[in-house]
């Protein structure tokens, strides 16, 4: 059997993956059990820890997928988020994370009602104080990220799950997608539409404003039913957001269409949440029935209950991805080398992943 470590047991390619790291798992300490989906940069897959016998959803990235050996130099701690103690109701936990010599794991809580968007697309679109409670739970998770000065920069639907109470719970949120755009984005990947605002299509400069205009794109989803600005044509799509006016039908309440108005704002400076961030959102008139605290008390009773009968069910999961075996490289010592060339030619994708101090140069 190939071994992932160095005779000396030292692995030669660690990465930082700060408190979380446990070093004494292993991926055999794992029963794999299903593939539960696809990400930017590896599978998530069902597992069960042998020892504890409980269940996990295990993120598996190759390291080569998201470095390219030499930029890791460029790697700076404080955009680190892995550093951070990332913790909020709304945002899917990590438990632990470990590494092998060619992947990076992280143990997170199984989170099992399934995509929103699944639900939205049985539904076609949701009434508005559904449309809301999800919203604000949203929010929520994305301000608090901002308190921190993390960026979420690329909520989409696939990102976002509901338990198995119906609270939504936030995904991905500990990669920094920068570096990603020019070969196409993580959505060219798995075939699945992303909220891009005016900003990030015109690789300019974005900041915290960014989420805010990702929040209106799910909103406005979750209330017509497509995404703002919609075109088949893709090109066309993102003229659409970049020139295009908005246009909100009445059949939504004005105070929604108002909310919609503001955070769709092409212009970054003029957009809802542009002065005072998050406080801008909660003191919205869309929110104005609203309670924050019990919402972040997760006292809020949720507008549906996804109804998953324990924490096995996988019936909200995409069968596309369920049937699909669970790699042989995953839970051995091998090395798997299916990395695809234009993921590996990704500058810089690493950067602000994971921090290596620069002098080890770990990567080179
Ligand atoms: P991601 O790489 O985080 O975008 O995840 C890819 C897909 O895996 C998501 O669209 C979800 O369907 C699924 N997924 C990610 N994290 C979890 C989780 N903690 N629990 C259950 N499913 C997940």
């Amino acid at each position: 059997m190939e071994e992932d470590m160095e005779e000396n047991g030292k692995d030669i390619n660690p990465v930082n993956l700060g408190p979380s790291e446990k070093t004494s798992v292993r991926p055999s300490d794992f029963e794999f059990l299903k593939v539960i989906g696809k990400g930017s940069f590896g599978k998530v897959l069902l597992a069960r820890h042998r020892k504890e016998s409980k269940v996990y959803a295990v993120k598996v990235l190759q390291k080569q997928a998201i470095m390219k050996r030499n930029e890791v130099k460029h790697i700076m701690s404080e955009r680190n988020v892995l550093l951070k103690n990332v913790k909020h109701p709304f945002l899917v936990g990590l438990h632990y994370s470990f590494q092998t010599k060619d992947k990076l794991y992280f143990v997170l809580d199984y989170v099992n009602g399934g995509e929103l968007f699944f639900h939205l697309q049985r539904e076609r679109y949701f009434p508005e104080q559904r449309a809301k409670f999800y919203a604000a739970e949203m929010a929520s998770a994305i301000g608090y990220l901002h308190s921190l000065n993390i960026i979420y920069r690329d909520l989409k639907p696939e990102n976002i799950l509901l338990d198995s109470k119906g609270h939504v719970v936030l995904t991905d949120f500990g990669l920094c997608k920068e570096g990603i755009e020019g070969m196409g984005t993580t959505s060219t990947f798995c075939g699945t539409p992303e909220y891009l605002a005016p900003e990030v299509l015109r690789k300019q400069p974005y900041d915290k404003t960014v989420d805010w205009w990702c929040l209106g794109a799910v909103l406005y989803e979750m209330m017509y039913g497509l995404p703002p600005f919609y075109s088949r044509d893709t090109a066309e799509m993102y003229d659409n957001i970049l020139y295009k006016p908005l246009r909100l039908r009445t059949n939504v309440s004005g105070a929604a269409r108002s909310i919609l108005e503001g955070l769709l704002q092409k212009e970054k400076e003029n957009r809802l949440g542009a002065k005072r961030d998050f406080l801008e959102i909660q003191g919205h008139d869309f929110f104005i029935d609203l309670n924050w605290e019990e919402l972040d008390k997760r006292k809020i009773q949720p507008p549906y209950n996804p109804n998953v009968s324990g924490q096995l069910d996988l019936k909200h999961f995409d069968p596309e991805f369920v049937r699909e075996p669970v790699p042989a490289s995953i839970g051995k010592y091998g090395s798997c080398k299916m990395v695809s060339a234009s993921v590996v030619e990704a500058d810089g994708v690493f950067e602000g992943f994971s921090y290596v101090p620069p002098a080890e140069d770990a990567f080179s």
